[in-house]
């Protein structure tokens, strides 16, 4: 593996930071502190900084050369309300929040990468270094889009990089096609008529019509959706009645959860299915349902083109530890709103074997700062490849 001595030289540095972040981790939109030490840290560097995309979020931006191209490199800085609970010298400092999925780490190998170019410059065109709020749930990259990221900053290609373990350091996984699923939430009522539990045949039971509706809900992936395209329908949430109250039915049960796919015709099929089931079920129990499906996050699919460069830059970094056959994750990441508006490719970084078990949103995860050079370093390639002096 070839990190840039320069890259290695700041190590020390570049640690420090990560694990600083680590001590304060903040919400989506809440990154005030993390923002203001970016957005410090590459204005030191001579960044051209443009702050408030997002509400937090930070781009900093380095021309070099008259080259026209320009590419955007996005990571995410924000954690997770979550505890953290294994013991490290530098375990959160805040109760209930916790840097979880790495962000720390993200925010930190793409401020090295900054930190190195501008000081090496070794390339000709533009590069906005996206560093985005909020990516946990709540919206941080749409966000930035709506609040004119791309108008501001165009860019002909974009790239994402997450963390993952199980994967050694020196291992990278770059793979054209879906990366990461579409992220939708649906939600659905079953209106009945209330009566007595002894006296069902006076009104409308809905909890009945909710038990032949989760029985059914598999079918949708099983018997409608095509066998050979990967799709996941979970009812996550269940609400009618009283505990208390056990000789009432209810007047209403709620229902909700999440759908995810991989391509848009599947994302539809979940859509329209679910609701399909949804009212079908109501109508023969002669009921009423009220369905609404939200959609969330589009799925992240590599572009071949984008792909390609960023397969050529990680070989050259991790050699034959590059990988090309990395199966595809079920979570989202909303870096797909940035794919949208230019051809974009998600790499996985190894961050090493997941200690006690600890993956992303554990407790006891951390990001493996051994990384930190590794994924400062791919940045940096991608760069000097893709803006060829
Ligand atoms: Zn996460
Ligand atoms: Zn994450």
């Amino acid at each position: 593996m070839r990190v840039p001595p320069g890259i290695a030289d700041d190590l020390t540095f570049l640690t420090a930071f990560r694990r600083d972040l680590h001590a304060h981790p903040e919400l989506g939109f809440e990154e005030e502190r993390t923002s203001d030490l970016v957005a410090r840290i590459l204005e030191e560097a001579g960044l051209r900084i443009h702050r408030g995309l997002g509400k937090t979020g930070v781009v900093g931006t380095l021309q070099v050369g008259n080259g026209t191209r320009a590419i955007g490199l996005r990571a995410d800085m924000d954690a997770l309300a979550m505890p953290e609970l294994a013991d490290r010298p530098y375990k959160s400092t805040v109760a209930g929040k916790m840097h979880a999925c790495g962000h720390d780490g993200h925010t930190t190998m793409l401020l090295g990468a900054a930190r190195h170019l501008a000081a090496t410059r070794n390339f000709s065109g533009t590069v906005h270094f996206i560093f985005q709020p909020a990516e946990e749930g709540r919206g941080g990259a749409r966000r930035m889009v709506e609040d004119g990221l791309f108008d501001l900053f165009p860019c002909d290609a974009v790239y994402g990089l997450h963390n993952m373990p199980g994967l050694a350091v020196d291992e990278m996984a770059v793979v054209a096609g879906p990366q990461l699923a579409s992220s939708d939430s649906w939600r659905l009522t079953f209106r009945g008529v209330g009566t007595h539990g002894a006296k069902p045949h006076l009104g409308r039971d809905p909890i009945t019509a909710a038990g032949t509706f989760l029985a059914s809900l598999q079918t949708v992936v099983g018997r409608v959706v095509d066998p050979l395209q990967p799709a996941v329908v979970s009812a996550c949430a269940l609400q009618a009645g009283d505990p208390k109250a056990l000789n009432v039915i209810p007047d209403t049960v709620e229902i909700g959860g999440t759908a995810r796919a991989y391509t848009p015709h599947v994302r539809d099929q979940l859509e329209e299915e679910i609701g399909r089931l949804a009212l079908g079920t109501a109508a023969m129990y002669g009921i009423e349902a009220d369905y609404r499906f939200e959609r969330r996050i589009p799925p992240v699919v590599n572009d071949p083109d984008a792909t390609a460069r960023a397969l050529s830059a990680a070989r050259s970094v991790f050699g034959e530890k590059t990988l090309t056959n990395f199966p595809p994750s079920t979570a989202g990441d909303d870096f797909a709103f940035f794919a949208l508006e230019a051809p974009g490719c998600y790499v996985w970084l190894g961050n090493g074997p997941a200690v006690d078990g600890a993956l992303h949103h554990n407790s006891a995860y951390d990001f493996n700062d051994a990384a930190i050079g590794p994924g400062a370093a791919f940045w940096t390639a991608l760069v000097e490849q893709e803006l060829k002096a």
